[in-house]
């Protein structure tokens, strides 16, 4: 007997990168921070009681999402968290679209989750190829015959960024549509769509603890938007999981919320370290576009990017590769620290050489 439903037969879920053991790993392949959460996170982290875990936290994880009301600069009403943003995403999906009619539109190249969501919740896709540049076609995105957009801003796996007046523009050009900005690589950018999200009832941002934070294995995300629009999210969330933020997870990113320097300055250092290693890249050959994020996506004629990525990986370096048409010849590189970009750099000089 086969058990399983259709949909569960038919579905391609997402593939997450490798999340190897086997041996100590350079690892700049999932996008994580190279640097340790704030040292109030493990503070936080001590003086958890036996008693906050014994009661069911807080459903609608109230402390964080006033701590993150004040942080972002606007009321609670605004403000949804979720286990990880992949969650936040995936309610969003149910929460603003439907299975008849125009779908949802995002780019060729973005974050391979949005199709994977689309397809589990049977939304409708138009999909719309990067430009020559590997940046976002806006003008052909707007001319879609859809109800809304995912775009990721910074762009992932290109690293690519928007500028808040064009995206502005853009959202005012589409009254009717809803636009989700997926800012997870925002911090390391600085054009934080969020200020908008009180001008434009059409916007929702979308946020997480796991990259500038430092916190993934934390799972926390956010999305910050008008009241209707978070008022559906709660309605999505209240049929899957009553709690889906749990108790040590509200108490740590309050914690990682309260250290705005440490946040900024480890911030900083990925931003100073990403423009030395493309630099570095850019000297040995590889096409390398402006990256806004935390990571560098290279490529380079004549090395095949599954060929750098499986000689990297004998050198104990993790990237990430996808072999699919245009990434095929490149790899995303995660920014680490001085020391891991190093390596990196010294194991790409062995492999051209
Ligand atoms: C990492 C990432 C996320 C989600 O991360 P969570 O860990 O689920 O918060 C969302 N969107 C993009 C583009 C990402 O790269």
């Amino acid at each position: 007997m086969n058990f399983l439903s259709k949909k569960a037969r038919g579905i391609l879920p997402y593939t997450a990168g490798e999340q190897l053991r086997d041996r100590t790993y350079v690892k700049l392949n999932t996008n994580e921070n190279p640097y340790p959460p704030s040292p109030r996170v493990m503070e936080a982290l001590s003086r958890i009681e036996g008693e906050a875990l014994r009661r069911y936290p807080r459903p609608d994880a109230g402390m964080l999402r006033a701590a993150i009301a004040e942080r972002e600069g606007v009321a609670p009403e605004n403000v949804f968290c979720g286990n990880g943003s992949d969650e936040v995403l995936a309610l969003s999906f149910p929460a603003f679209f439907d299975g008849d009619g125009a779908g949802v539109c995002f780019a060729d190249i973005t974050y391979s989750f949005y199709e994977v969501f689309a397809a589990f919740f049977g939304i409708p896709t138009t999909i719309v190829p990067l430009n020559a540049q590997f940046a976002l076609d806006l003008p052909a995105m707007r001319a879609a015959d859809c109800r809304g957009y995912y775009i990721a801003n910074p762009n992932a796996p290109t690293g690519i960024g928007v500028g808040r007046d064009v995206m502005e523009a853009f959202i005012a050009s589409v009254p009717e549509k809803l636009v989700v900005a997926d800012e997870a690589y925002m911090d390391f950018f600085g054009e934080s769509l969020v200020p908008l999200t009180k001008k434009y009832g059409n916007l929702l941002v979308v946020k997480t603890f796991s990259k500038s934070y430092a916190l993934a294995g934390m799972r926390c995300g956010y999305a910050v938007g008008a009241p209707a629009l978070i008022e559906g999210l709660f309605r999505m969330k209240d049929c899957f999981n009553s709690y889906p933020v749990d108790a040590v997870a509200e108490a740590v990113c309050v914690a990682a919320l309260s250290d705005a320097e440490y946040h900024a300055n480890t911030v900083a250092l990925v931003v100073s370290e990403r423009e030395r290693v493309r630099g570095e890249l850019l000297k040995m050959g590889f096409i390398v576009p402006e990256s806004r994020a935390n990571f560098l996506f290279a490529g380079r004629a004549g090395k095949s990017g599954k060929e750098i990525y499986t000689k990297l990986k004998e050198a104990g370096v993790l990237v990430r590769f996808w072999d699919k048409p245009v990434l095929r010849d490149f790899c995303r590189i995660t920014v680490g620290t001085r020391a891991e970009n190093d390596v990196l750099i010294d194991q790409l000089h062995k492999i051209l050489s």
